[in-house]
């Protein structure tokens, strides 16, 4: 019987990737199981369900899986966020920091209205510098409501402290 302490052990453990001292969590041994992809996605879904969600942003790249699966059950849009030079119309961009140095997210600058509910999704919560940027994102295009979700959440790094108080966010599975 699948349950969430299944979908907890599924998760592998990589260490020393991609760099030494750091434990990498591998979703990719969850997600290649069947059964497993139809709990996380029905669990997360159902989730949101009935809060009018209208488009899910996903982070690029593992937060496409999950994300586009999470669109199709929820019957919304789904809208990438990309690494820089990756989306080929007009973009927004926004910076945040790295242990060393910056990285830099992208969105089309179409890509969402102020009609829209939007659920934002990635595989892993960590330090939450991410998820800061997604946000920063979506909000220039002044949309109604902002949730964030993440499949696995790592409660030690407290990733969560460091996202907005009006912004919901919800994990499936937390290390
Ligand atoms: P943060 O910005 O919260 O420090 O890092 C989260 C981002 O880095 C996410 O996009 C996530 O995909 C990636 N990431 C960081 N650590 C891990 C990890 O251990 N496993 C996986 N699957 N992704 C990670």
């Amino acid at each position: 019987k699948i349950n969430l302490d299944v979908v907890q052990a599924s998760i592998r453990n990589i260490p020393d990737f991609p760099k030494p001292g750091i434990q990498f969590k591998d979703v990719t041994t969850a997600f290649k199981q069947p059964e497993l992809m139809q709990f996380i996605v029905k669990e997360t879904a159902n989730h949101y369900r009935d809060l009018g969600i209208t488009r899910i942003v996903g982070v690029e790249s593992r937060g496409f899986i999950l994300g586009t699966a999470l669109a199709y059950e929820l019957n919304a849009g789904f809208v990438p966020v990309r690494k820089p030079g990756k989306l080929p119309a007009e973009t927004y961009k926004q910076s945040y920091e790295l242990e060393y140095g910056t990285d830099t997210l992208e969105m089309h600058t179409d890509a969402l209205s102020s009609e829209d509910v939007v659920l934002i999704h990635d595989d892993l919560l960590a330090t939450g510098g991410t998820v800061g940027a997604t946000i920063d994102l979506v909000r220039k295009f002044g949309v109604k409501k902002i949730f964030v979700n993440f499949f696995v959440e790592l409660d030690f790094l407290k990733g969560r402290e460091k996202i907005d108080e009006q912004v919901p966010v919800w994990s499936l599975i937390h290390f």
